[in-house]
């Protein structure tokens, strides 16, 4: 018997001890497709609840659409089930090409490549167009999957402080012997909602010859006027180098990623990318979905509009409440908390009012830093906006955070 009771309970102590910080994440289960209304079991035996959710991705509300659903049928007709092979093998079908081509153009770029995910494209993107002559200079808070790509590449790696323009330059001057620089950086940052300077960083680029990778994946399909993401934001479109986004989010919600920008780049990717190279082909049916998520975003901007009123609206709401928000004008909106256990205590009272919203504390957030993230979605309608602000209102009384400086919140319930 190789699993003794002695490695056995190596692992169960390190279970406790996760138990015992009080971070051990337990999954509630849906029971309904994901909407802005979702039917919930939690705790597990409760029995269903309604409630709103106040904290998916699902930015567009496209993750449920009749018309991607129908879209996913047909492909599941048209295409099949599986392909059984990664994409080089025998793993490519019209409509793969179809989408890189669709994605392509509406990011703005030169060329797309697709990956089974965003957490993928940024494990492989950068061991397939790096070396050892090469840096990667990024931003501390960047996304764990770029964190990971990071350490698989065998680039040097450095660092700047969080959006700090003046820092970043004196990292680009810092290596200016290199071969190649990359400077590395997510587009909205996932925790506190805010933008990356690209502007800033496009000059910055260009004065010390360094390419710029932005993941998009919290901005594709909504974030811009027309919702192709922070570079249009930025008024910097066609001078990103590389973005990789998710279609698990805004665009359907279902799966897949991708790496898209310089088409020599991106060939590097399909000859040397190792998720690309030894995982497999995105399933049809997905990608069937995402093609109508494409189609839908390019006959107009009306999901990414109302997203962006419901977003005003909520921010309005949340701060007349006398809420303590971050700033920002995305729809990740965080409820800041601070103290890890009140973030959690009010999770739960909000649940109990008909409200899902995860709270987030260490080492998800920095220390003292725990807060409640919600996200707004076009899939929001004005009544559920408003009974989750009556909700957040009843449970900020009950905890008398409303008004209350940071400080102040600090003082009562402690880090
Ligand atoms: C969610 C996310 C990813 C991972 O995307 P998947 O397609 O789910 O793997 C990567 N980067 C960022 C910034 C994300 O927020």
């Amino acid at each position: 018997m190789a699993y003794s009771d002695k490695i056995r309970s190596i692992y169960k102590g390190q279970i406790q001890e996760i138990v015992d910080k009080g971070i051990f994440k337990q999954e509630r289960y849906i029971h309904s497709p994901q909407a802005a209304d979702i039917e919930v079991e939690f705790p597990q035996g409760a029995g269903l609840k309604k409630v709103i959710n106040m904290c998916a991705n699902n930015y567009l509300g496209l993750s449920s659409h009749p018309e991607v659903i129908k879209a996913a049928h047909e492909g599941l007709d048209s295409r099949g089930y599986g392909m059984s092979s990664v994409r080089f093998i025998c793993g490519t079908q019209d409509i793969h090409q179809e989408l890189e081509r669709k994605v392509t153009e509406y990011l703005g770029t030169e060329e797309t490549i697709l990956f089974p995910s965003c957490m993928d494209a940024n494990a492989g993107v950068f061991e397939a167009v790096l070396d050892k002559d090469d840096v990667m200079i990024s931003d501390r808070l960047v996304h764990a999957s770029i964190i990971d790509g990071i350490r698989l590449c065998s680039a040097q790696h450095d660092t700047f402080k969080h959006s700090n323009m003046e820092h970043l330059e004196s990292k680009l001057q810092l290596h200016a012997d290199k071969r190649l620089k990359m400077v590395i950086t997510d587009g909205v940052f996932s925790m506190d909602g805010d933008t990356a300077k690209l502007d800033a960083m496009v000059v910055l680029c260009e004065k010390y010859d360094a390419m710029l990778f932005v993941d998009e994946s919290h901005a594709s399909g909504f974030i811009g006027k027309t919702g192709r993401g922070t570079h249009e934001k930025c008024g910097v479109l066609g001078k990103i180098d590389i973005i990789t986004t998710t279609f698990g989010k805004a665009l359907g919600g279902a799966s897949g990623g991708c790496v898209s920008g310089r088409r020599e780049l991106v060939e590097m990717c399909r000859q040397k990318a190792r998720p690309y190279l030894f995982s497999n082909t995105i399933a049809p049916v997905v990608v069937s979905g995402v093609l109508r998520v494409l189609d839908i975003l390019s006959a107009g901007t009306e999901r990414r509009d109302k997203l962006e009123s419901n977003t005003e609206y909520w921010r309005k709401g949340l701060t007349d409440a006398g809420f303590v928000l971050k700033d920002g004008d995305t729809p990740i909106v965080p409820v800041m908390l601070f103290n890890a256990k009140l973030s959690q205590d009010i999770s739960r009272d909000l649940y109990e009012e008909g409200i899902y919203a995860i709270g987030f504390f260490f080492p998800v957030v920095p220390q003292g830093q725990a807060r409640i993230r919600t996200q707004i979605s076009a899939g929001h309608e004005r009544h559920h906006l408003d009974k989750a602000l009556d909700a957040f209102t009843k449970v900020g009384k009950k905890y008398d955070i409303l008004g209350k400086t940071k400080q102040d919140i600090i003082d009562m319930y402690g880090l």
